[in-house]
């Protein structure tokens, strides 16, 4: 069949690539000129003149990302390679915090959280005490508890040094707006999937090395076509089939964000008998909410390697102290004096982030010489993740389908999210 991907996203470069392995002849439309979406590389320039590429954000992918993982050695990248492998660690740059060490699960949080750094022995049991209760329960809560009612009781150094970096970091949405559902599927997903599920897996590449691009090319190499620069205008009804602008498919995953997903959809809803399901899933995607996140690219001008001790640290996020993570390029890309400092769930201004991230590395990692290199402020980041959120799904219409991370599932808006439901979708073209 002829198939349309619209976006070329990390979810419709999955579908893309799926949609050709199931033997379809694949077009792919994108309305940028580099694929990716937002995940993607961005050139920058270092302050002596050397061009460096960064990304649109900072990424954390984990262990437990298994279909991303599968997708990138599909198109010929070598994961081992292109990520840095570790266990969970969320160590602040005092060395307190957690490390998990490399053991099967559920060992590995059992013996984290027993040797957790700077946490005193009440506060231990209490993570154990709850941990072992969400267990019994199947990681499941009502419908519409936040995570903040989820671990409502537990001492506040665990809540601000342990819940919400996490929740923060996972959802993008703060622990008393966030979804208590969504958070403890993450938990069982990453600390249950098995050994290694819960490593981090930092990028050594740009964002749009370790899949979009090879995806692209994979793709190209087995006769598909990828238009970048062709921003998709209109979707309209082709009797069994549907019209991409003014070519004619056999079927279309729609791959963009939702709103302009939203855009698309109630723009074909013509024909009276699909109206109402058209509209309806239409007016699902663009009711979703959006969190900003905002990475601030610092440099310290003559660093000849790393400024950090790890990979990554976690920050005590505070009044006038935004960012809740840095990582040392120099460790990942080798790329020295190169910081990136991670603001999820952002609000606010860019000068003003600026100058606070700034004396925020001044203050809570001693580094008083950075200059900023790059911000980058992702305003529609990922969809606001809140209890009992209405998401729409996936089968639009006969031919039709929706495989953004934002379509109905169990995952936050997630890299594996957005590659399950291009690859599902991919599976159900009819
Ligand atoms: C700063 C930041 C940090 C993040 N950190 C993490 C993380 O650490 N771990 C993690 O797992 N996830 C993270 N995420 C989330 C993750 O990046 C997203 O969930 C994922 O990239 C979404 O992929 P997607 O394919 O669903 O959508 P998108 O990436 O939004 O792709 C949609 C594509 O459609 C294109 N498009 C739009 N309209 C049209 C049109 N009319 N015609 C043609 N093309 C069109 C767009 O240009 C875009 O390329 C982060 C996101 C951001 C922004």
């Amino acid at each position: 069949m002829k198939v349309a991907v619209i976006g070329a996203g990390w979810g419709g470069m999955a579908a893309a690539v799926r949609a050709a392995q199931a033997g379809h002849g694949v077009t792919v439309f994108e309305a940028s000129r580099t694929p990716g979406g937002r995940a993607r590389a961005v050139a920058a320039t270092l302050s002596d003149g050397r061009p460096v590429v960064l990304d649109n954000g900072q990424h954390i992918l984990v262990g437990a990302y298994a279909q991303c993982l599968g997708l990138m050695r599909t198109v010929g990248v070598r994961p081992e390679e292109a990520l840095l492998r570790l266990p969970l660690t969320l160590v602040f740059p005092d060395g307190t915090g957690l490390r998990l060490p490399d053991a099967p699960p559920p060992w590995d949080a059992l013996m984290g959280i027993a040797r957790a750094r700077g946490w005193s022995a009440c506060e231990r049991l209490a993570l154990l005490a709850r941990a072992a209760r969400w267990r019994l329960a199947g990681f499941r809560c009502a419908p519409g508890a936040s995570v903040a009612e989820l671990c409502a009781g537990l001492p506040p150094r665990l809540l601000d040094g342990f819940i919400e970096p996490l929740c923060v970091s996972a959802l993008n949405t703060p622990a008393r707006q966030a979804c208590g559902q969504t958070f403890l599927r993450v938990l069982h997903d990453s600390l249950f999937s098995g050994r290694g599920g819960s490593h981090l897996l930092l990028p050594r590449t740009d964002l749009g090395a370790l899949f979009p691009e090879p995806a692209a090319q994979w793709l190209r190499a087995r006769g598909h076509a990828v238009h970048l620069g062709r921003r998709v205008q209109s979707l309209a009804r082709d009797g069994a089939g549907w019209r991409v602008d003014d070519e004619p498919f056999h079927a279309v995953l729609l791959s963009t964000g939702s709103a302009e997903a939203a855009r698309l959809v109630a723009g074909a809803a013509t024909p009276a008998a699909e109206h109402t399901g058209l509209q309806a899933w239409a007016a699902t995607a663009q009711a979703l909410r959006f969190g900003a996140i905002a990475t601030v690219y610092t440099e310290q001008s003559g660093a000849h390697g790393a400024l950090l001790p790890l990979p990554m640290l976690a920050l005590h996020h505070r009044g006038g102290r935004p960012a809740q993570f840095v990582f040392d390029r120099a460790r990942l890309d080798g790329t020295a004096g190169l910081l990136a400092f991670v603001v999820s769930a952002f609000e606010g201004e860019r000068a003003r982030l600026e100058r606070e991230v700034l004396a925020q590395a001044t203050e809570d990692l001693r580094l008083p010489d950075l200059r900023v290199v790059q911000t980058v402020v992702e305003k529609r980041a990922t969809f606001a993740c809140t209890p009992a959120l209405a998401r729409p799904p996936r089968a639009i219409a006969p031919g039709l389908q929706a495989c953004g991370d934002y379509v109905a599932g169990p995952y936050p808006a997630t890299l594996e999210g957005a590659v399950l439901h291009g690859m599902a979708a991919a599976q159900n073209v009819i």
